[in-house]
């Protein structure tokens, strides 16, 4: 499946573009599940200035969806139409600044935050080092863990619209709740200012070491995986409702239930984004039937399905064993 190149339209429109565009660009080789389908158009601005710019002049008519290191995205197999933007090298700075507080580029991987601020003796963002994305997807995600969350440590962020203006906005304007912010849909994050507190630098190493220490033994992390798949439903643990509907090692095609964490979703291999969304739809389905629960995606679903193929909960009523 490819979509119409306009790679070579889009650079005589915008002569001042610097960043680099590509058409039909596969994203089964970024994201974390290594499936789905191609953006029709992969843009990596230079810079804030260059994103900005082609915000402003790129034409309306054509979507646009920022990636970050896609560890939280199913991209359906049909692909993306429009424009991706990814954003590199220009948002990749991280450094630590007077008052315990650390600024850093939204490409900028969270493990990097995590190690940055440790280094220069701050404590509180040690959790980031679990969490697989980058500070795009955590701003826009509200990511969290070990009992922390994004909402708890961040000051500010930067963001430009689809307009091309630039944004700061505070940490209420974010509006952080479980998983979540009220950013503007059209809103590319680009860059987050951090409070930590005053910390020893080798206690907040062995914090990390923990912290990775848990999850090697308790989450399948070197799988080709989305995280939790599911978000938790007030009062309840949405792996124990998997579990409870007899799910944990379900499969369908090349996806199955990890046997290890069972609101983790891996590709055993084979697996197309179709099969992934299937049995993700199936254990909803059975979760509702077994506890009344209807459980929520915390992975996000983008972009179209091959022709003619269904997505959501008419996926459901699969054979599956
Ligand atoms: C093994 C594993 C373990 C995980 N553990 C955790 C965990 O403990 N806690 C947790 O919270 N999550 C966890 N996740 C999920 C995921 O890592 C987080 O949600 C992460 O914040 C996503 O970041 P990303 O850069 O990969 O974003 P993507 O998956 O690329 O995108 C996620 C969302 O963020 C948006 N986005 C990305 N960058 C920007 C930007 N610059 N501006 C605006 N929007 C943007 C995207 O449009 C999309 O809506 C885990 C995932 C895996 C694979």
């Amino acid at each position: 499946m490819t979509f119409p190149d306009l790679t070579a339209d889009l650079k005589a429109e915008l002569p001042e573009l610097k960043g680099r565009l590509a058409a039909n660009v596969s994203l089964s080789d970024i994201t974390w599940f290594r499936v789905g389908g191609p953006a029709q158009l992969l843009f990596s601005p230079a810079d804030e200035a260059d994103l900005a710019y082609f915000l402003k002049h790129a034409p309306r008519d054509l979507p646009v969806t920022v990636m970050g290191l896609g560890s939280n995205l199913l991209v359906r197999d049909g692909g993306l139409p429009g424009i991706v933007i990814r954003l590199g090298r220009g948002f990749a700075s991280v450094g630590a600044e007077e008052g315990h507080k650390v600024r850093s580029g939204t490409a900028v991987p969270d493990v990097k935050v995590a190690r940055a601020a440790a280094e220069a003796g701050i404590a509180g963002l040690a959790f980031y080092r679990g969490i697989p994305g980058s500070i795009g997807g955590a701003l826009r995600m509200n990511a969290g863990a070990h009992g922390r969350e994004t909402k708890d440590v961040l000051i500010e962020a930067r963001a430009v619209d689809r307009e091309g203006n630039t944004h700061t906005l505070s940490l209420a304007e974010m509006g952080f709740t479980y998983r979540h912010s009220r950013v503007p849909d059209d809103f590319i994050l680009t860059a987050a200012l951090f409070q930590g507190a005053p910390g020893d630098p080798a206690a907040i190493l062995r914090e990390m070491d923990e912290v990775a220490d848990y999850r090697e033994q308790n989450q399948p992390i070197r799988e080709r995986t989305g995280g939790s798949t599911f978000k938790n439903p007030p009062g309840h643990s949405a792996w124990k409702l998997v579990d409870e509907a007899g799910c944990r090692g379900l499969r369908v095609g090349g996806a199955k239930v990890s046997d290890m964490h069972c609101n983790f979703l891996i590709n055993e291999g084979g697996a197309t984004a179709e099969d992934i969304e299937r049995l993700g739809e199936t254990v909803r389905a059975r979760v509702k039937a077994r506890c009344g629960v209807m459980l929520e995606w915390e992975i996000i679903r983008l972009g179209l399905p091959l022709p003619g193929r269904a997505t959501g909960e008419a996926l459901a009523e699969a054979t599956v064993s």
